[in-house]
């Protein structure tokens, strides 16, 4: 197929999101907290940001979820622009094969998470970023809040608190690493931090365009560079091999691009040199990736020919 100018995105949107919405079965919404659980599985946005910010989208792709592990790609960003390389000391870069929660590798490989979009690895990114900044989920916001050109997102105080009062998983994750020497914040402080980061809510239209650094090679909206190129070359590589979890492979075959979900439903995924993209829907298959948002992503790339294949 014939790579479309961007003219012919909406169209493409459009005739996507009535494909999903005669499509049955959506999956479950997460309902380890009630803010999750409520949302409508029937819910659906999508939206597509061209590397010059223009934004085309299609159904609730204005409408605030919560973020979760999308964040994961930013604080990784931003995290690599400041320490480089000596990252990879700490967290590696393989695909786990393992569900995003999953404590079974941290023993066999001393403390050091397999990537940074589990939750381990996660954690271990944030508390450097953490020692770094002072304020991780702050730096976060304010990424997110330039990128997307929207300065009322925020964080989602409700989401935050049930995270922390569900939060058994990822404290026994982050003091895990901590015996090992892998974590430098006291826990308690990192799971505040990690948990105000996986709130954040934002729109398709404020991914799609958040993400856009990484089509643009590293280059922010207001033309400064956060990564080298090569850097965002390693981010989008990543998100290709892990961004989706134990179905990271299943996600490349049926998709073609980085991509990285969340258990609010969204995905971002990214088509370096082009746009990015954001898809949103509440229910999730068993891995925890939404049902909609990868079938949407997998009908773009075959309607449009792009991909990274
Ligand atoms: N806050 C969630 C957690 O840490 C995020 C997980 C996800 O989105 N996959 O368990």
């Amino acid at each position: 197929a014939v790579p479309p100018s961007s003219l012919t995105y909406q169209p493409v949107l459009k005739r996507i999101a009535e494909e999903i919405e005669h499509t049955p079965g959506r999956g479950r919404p997460a309902d380890y907290i009630p803010a999750l659980a409520a949302r409508d599985p029937r819910a659906f946005g999508m939206a597509v940001a061209e590397l010059d910010g223009t934004v085309y989208g299609v159904g609730d792709w204005r409408e605030p979820f919560s973020t979760q592990s999308i964040t994961k790609v930013f604080t990784l960003a931003l995290d690599l622009a400041r320490e480089g390389d000596e990252l990879w000391e700490h967290v590696g870069r393989e695909p786990s094969g393992n569900p995003f929660n999953s404590l079974v590798q941290l023993e066999h490989e001393n403390g050091i998470p397999r990537n940074p979009f589990i939750n381990a690895g996660a954690l271990v990114v944030t508390d450097r970023l953490q020692t770094r900044t002072g304020d991780a989920a702050g730096e976060l916001l304010a990424l997110l809040r330039a990128e997307s050109g929207n300065p009322d997102l925020d964080f989602d105080e409700e989401v935050a608190a049930s995270e922390t009062a569900h939060g058994d998983r990822n404290a026994a994750l982050a003091h895990f690493m901590a015996s090992y020497g892998n974590i430098d914040n006291p826990v308690p402080a990192l799971l505040d931090q990690y948990f105000r980061q996986c709130s954040i809510a934002a729109s398709c239209a404020d991914l799609a365009l958040a993400a856009t650094f990484l089509a643009r090679h590293g280059i922010r909206a207001d033309g400064t560079r956060l990564l080298s190129r090569s850097q965002a070359k390693q981010v989008n590589a990543i998100m290709l091999t892990c961004g989706t979890y134990d179905a990271a492979g299943d996600f490349a075959y049926r998709v073609g691009l980085p991509g990285k979900s969340g258990v609010g439903g969204g995905i971002i995924a990214v088509v370096p040199g082009r746009c990015a993209l954001c898809v949103w829907s509440p229910g999730l298959d068993e891995r925890g990736n939404s049902v909609a948002g990868v079938a949407a992503l997998d009908r773009f790339t075959t309607l449009t020919g792009l991909s990274v294949f």
